[in-house]
């Protein structure tokens, strides 16, 4: 195929010089014979492979034509000097999404806290287009170019729900009810495989498709092997079905297989993390039907609680991002090069059990603040959860989940969280002799 036409927008390809240069001259003749006007000084030249040690020169209707070696094309930014000719265009649209999501964001100066759930609405609307941008023809065989992007939308995610840059990747998603980008785009390459199928046999994306599968037969890279890569390196193998033996439902059923291999991954990251042992055996409240595990969806606690400051709180309190020592002391800082084992972040007020979570909420008795709120919490709580009145350090991690995975009393939680973290956030961490 030497030539594409997109409206006004034209791309003509050769294997040689001299072959481009024909190609060009029979484009201005055709353009002078169509009362259209080819202009040199918007065309350009670009080398794919090699680049010769003699530039040749290329005219269009008398002008030389100049050379780049990226180039958008119909929405898609390709480069002819790098090894992924598409890795301008994933550095493009990364830019455009980070681009997208100050502005997104910068709503915040002017009404307060995104909540959640408009948060993610915008997210979808706004940023997601970017970060799928081509998805369909660009199969992700390239980490690197593939990680700009999943940093923007890390980024935003976590911004969006109150947590620090180094927070679990995991919850991003679970908490918010996304998929991660790499499974994402995937799926989205998988419905365009659906419809490159159904195209008549000479349709040229079909002729390509049919193409690009004789070449993985024989070993060579393209679209074809580009997927099977994709699906072989996710961390629960997805198989690609051979051409000839694909069918519509095959490529639902290959669709919603990336899905499930999408939420498993987050499971296991979930199931795997002590530190998100909260979450450990969660049945999500459903607003009108019985608890339920769900991998992924947005939690009933980002809907219910309004307040954005006792939200986050409640977030950090379940994805383990909190102030408390058993967090804090979990990393090596500026003049503390040791990281302090577990059964050592102890209690800043003096106690001698390990500052968690179950212990600042439950049992803390150094300071008449953190007293008066416990037991007006216990007391508040105690009609819904009588075992909140016998709480020990056996039953504390169950009766926290029972309470915060409880559509009545998370608000209550949230609330609680927000002020004991604040107690804990006024006084300064204590580090251990040694460390
Ligand atoms: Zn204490």
């Amino acid at each position: 195929m030497s030539h594409l036409e997109h409206a006004d927008d034209m791309a003509v390809v050769s294997y040689s010089a001299e072959g481009l240069q024909r190609h060009l001259n029979t484009f201005a003749r055709w353009c002078g014979n169509n009362m259209l006007e080819a202009n040199a000084t918007k065309s350009w030249v670009m080398i794919f492979g090699p680049i010769p040690s003699v530039i040749p020169v290329l005219t269009l209707n008398g002008s030389m034509v100049r050379y780049t070696d990226r180039f958008a094309y119909v929405g898609i930014t390709f480069q002819s000097t790098a090894r992924n000719i598409f890795t301008s265009h994933y550095a493009a649209k990364a830019s455009t999404a980070r681009g997208t999501r100050y502005s997104v964001l910068g709503i915040e100066s002017y009404i307060g806290d995104l909540p959640p759930k408009e948060g993610r609405l915008l997210y979808m609307a706004c940023i997601d287009p970017h970060l799928v941008s081509a998805a369909d023809i660009i199969v992700d065989v390239d980490n690197t170019a593939l990680a700009l992007l999943e940093k923007v939308q890390r980024s935003f995610l976590r911004q969006l729900l109150g947590l620090g840059q180094h927070s679990m990747r995991a919850p991003l998603f679970t908490e918010l009810g996304l998929v991660p980008l790499q499974y994402r785009r995937l799926i989205l390459a998988i419905r365009y495989l659906k419809y490159l199928i159904s195209l008549k046999p000479n349709h040229y994306a079909k002729v390509a498709l049919e193409d690009s599968y004789d070449l993985y037969l024989n070993n060579h890279p393209g679209y074809w092997m580009d997927l099977v890569y994709a699906l072989q390196r996710l961390r629960f193998l997805v198989e690609l079905p051979s051409l000839p033996s694909l069918t519509a439902e095959l490529c639902e059923k290959l669709g919603k297989a990336v899905y499930t291999a999408a939420m498993c991954d987050l499971q296991l990251d979930v199931d795997n993390s002590t530190r998100l042992s909260l979450l450990h055996g969660r049945r999500e409240p459903l607003e009108k039907e019985k608890p339920k595990a769900i991998t992924a969806v947005l939690r009933h606690y980002l809907v219910l609680v309004v307040n954005p400051r006792h939200q986050k709180a409640i977030t950090r309190l379940l994805v383990s991002q909190h102030p408390l020592a058993v967090e804090c002391l979990r990393y090596k800082k500026r003049y503390h090069k040791e990281i302090v084992p577990r059964n050592l972040r102890r209690c800043r007020f003096g106690c001698a059990s390990v500052e968690t979570v179950e212990h600042a909420m439950f049992f803390c008795d150094q300071t008449d603040e953190l007293i008066q709120w416990c037991t007006t919490f216990v007391l508040a709580m105690s009609a819904q959860l009588p075992e909140i009145l016998v709480v020990s350090t056996a039953t504390a991690t169950a009766v926290l989940r029972s309470l915060v995975f409880n559509r009545d009393a998370v608000c209550q939680v949230a609330k609680f969280a927000h002020y004991v973290f604040g107690v804990f956030a006024d006084t300064a961490l204590v580090w251990p002799e040694g460390y």
